[in-house]
């Protein structure tokens, strides 16, 4: 008899293997397939069974990232085939990255798909610098959001952000906000004091991880200073405040001795 096919949307965290959660692991061992995305790393993509094929569908498979339909389609191949695909997604997979369109796809083609947490970037991103998101003291939550809008549609109000975090003490956790950097800052400096605390983290959880502490009115120019690129999470609050104290002090001592 021909055994159906399995599909799980399995997330790979930041980069670092050891933030996979127990399930991702068991998914991958499992897997006869896989499809991975450029921002999934290759210490995870080696977990898989040697006999397992793997997919890069991301940047890394060709000139061009795969487009969805075409990755969905593969997906569904697979699943009528028999084979247990893992489909592997940076960070968490319903948190951006289209994993939710994905799901609503395969489901209507009637393939049933599992989710497997994983660690999201911006969790990561904070945690290593060993800040932490909400803090009595300083936000009493946490806003994820996007840098880049669906092609068409106007992306998130800053402005309106900006007044929302700065009046119920939040802080602003911005994925994909690099290339748009200098039209966020302007926009959220219509809500959010000049002085208040950025971090930028890029490749968060990896050994190349860099980062970077200042203030928003200077976050375009430090991201220029300092080259730091995609993939980055870029952190808003006052829960960065010690850090941004720290960074300041350095400053001052370069100064004084330079
Ligand atoms: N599903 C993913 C996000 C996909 S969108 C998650 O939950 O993390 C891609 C964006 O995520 C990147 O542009 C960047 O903003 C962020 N990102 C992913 N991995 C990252 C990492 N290791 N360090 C910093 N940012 C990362």
């Amino acid at each position: 008899m021909h055994r159906p096919g399995t599909c799980t949307l399995v997330g790979a965290g930041p980069g670092d293997p050891e933030l996979l959660t127990v399930k991702a692991v068991r998914a991958i061992a499992q897997a006869t397939v896989l499809m991975v995305d450029d921002l999934v790393s290759d210490d995870i993509v080696a977990l898989a069974p040697a006999s397992a094929r793997v997919v890069h569908v991301g940047k890394r498979g060709g000139c061009q990232s795969t487009p969805q339909a075409f990755i969905e389609k593969l997906m569904i191949q697979a699943v009528a085939n028999g084979e247990r695909v893992v489909r592997l997604k940076g960070g968490d997979p319903f948190v951006f990255g289209r994993g939710g369109e994905e799901v609503e796809h395969l489901q209507a083609a009637g393939v049933a798909v599992t989710v497997v947490n994983g660690i999201t970037a911006g969790l990561a991103a904070v945690t290593s610098l060993g800040v932490p998101l909400t803090h009595r003291e300083h936000a009493h939550g946490v806003v994820f959001v996007t840098g880049h809008a669906k092609p068409g549609s106007t992306g998130p109000d800053w402005a309106a952000l900006a007044h929302t975090c700065q009046q119920a003490r939040l802080t602003l956790v911005i994925y994909m906000g690099v290339s748009g950097a200098a039209h966020i800052q302007a926009q959220l400096l219509t809500g959010l004091p000049a002085c208040t605390p950025v971090a930028i983290v890029q490749h968060a959880s990896l050994p190349q991880q860099r980062h970077a502490v200042c203030e928003l009115q200077h976050l375009h120019a430090t991201l220029k200073a300092e080259q730091l690129g995609s993939p980055s999470v870029i952190v808003v609050g006052d829960v960065m405040q010690g850090l941004l104290a720290v960074a300041q002090g350095d400053q001052a001592v370069l100064q004084r001795t330079g």
